[in-house]
């Protein structure tokens, strides 16, 4: 055990756990997927600082901000990132829906994280945009999207805009709450169990099967027949799993039409 726990704390260990997680290293492997993800993973890093802000600025009653010295730039690096969050996510529904790669499930539940990432970005911006009518702002190069939204909008009144403003704010709340509760019962809980599942990745070559010993008359049952069967490991690998498919790509049992390896991590699959 005390073994293991300072084999784990191995800088080769660090490194490569870096390189995954920060560094997106496996995503790269297949560059435009690898960006996209990359955009997103850090784009919803900046934007939690955004959030607060938009927080702080519903409770101010408009017009307060988070006391940031150079503000002006915290507020196009967010807007910024809004607008880049966005294009990853007309990517990532372009990849799914437009280039139909097989590896990629279609429907409703891979749509939802796309509709609520979309709707988190466009309500920060129409919040934001209807601030700045609300106080009568000019446009500015430190708030190039909001700006731009808000000469659109440039008739209406000043009332008009705080309703708007409080209305795109809560929306925004709502959504952002909605994916607190979302993200635990998905796929994208791999947000917290695709790090501890690299820490404690194998350390052996990959696909080494583990024999099994046929000639143990104590044993029940041999391999994995039900869920019970499977170790914590395997257990945190289904947590772990994102459904990209890739498994699928090279799998033998797939390419013959039969279940695939990612059948087997979903909770779909038959293994119950
Ligand atoms: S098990 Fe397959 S679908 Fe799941 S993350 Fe790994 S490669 Fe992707």
């Amino acid at each position: 055990m005390e073994f293991q726990i300072r084999s784990r704390l191995r800088w080769g260990n660090w490194s490569g756990f870096l390189s995954q997680v920060f560094g997106q290293r496996k995503l790269l492997k297949d560059w435009r997927s690898g960006i996209m993800h990359i955009v997103i993973f850090y784009g919803f890093i900046i934007l939690q600082f955004g959030a607060i802000d938009l927080i702080v600025k519903g409770l101010s009653q408009g017009g307060g901000h988070l006391p940031l010295p150079a503000y002006h730039l915290f507020s196009l690096s967010q807007e910024i990132t809004v607008l880049l969050i966005l294009l990853a996510i007309i990517y990532a529904a372009y990849r799914r829906y437009g280039e139909r790669l097989p590896r990629l499930k279609k429907g409703w539940k891979p749509s939802i994280v796309i509709i609520l990432i979309s709707s988190l970005m466009f309500t920060v911006l129409f919040s934001l945009s209807f601030e700045r009518i609300w106080f009568q702002l000019n446009p500015s190069f430190y708030a190039p999207v909001s700006s731009l939204i808000s000469v659109a909008f440039n008739r209406l009144s000043a009332q008009t805009a705080e309703v708007l403003f409080y209305l795109f704010w809560w929306l925004h709340l709502l959504i952002l709450l909605t994916f607190l509760v979302y993200i635990p019962q998905s796929k994208h809980f791999h947000l917290i169990t695709a790090p501890i599942n690299i820490w404690l990745r194998r350390t052996e070559p990959p696909g080494r099967l583990l024999s099994i010993d046929l000639e143990d008359e104590e044993a029940e049952s041999f391999g994995a027949g039900t869920i019970l069967d499977f170790s914590q490991k395997q257990m945190l690998d289904f947590y772990a799993c994102v459904e990209c498919g890739r498994c699928t790509n090279v799998c033998p049992a797939s390419n013959t039409g039969k279940c695939s390896l990612r059948c087997i991590s979903l909770p779909s699959c038959a293994i119950t």
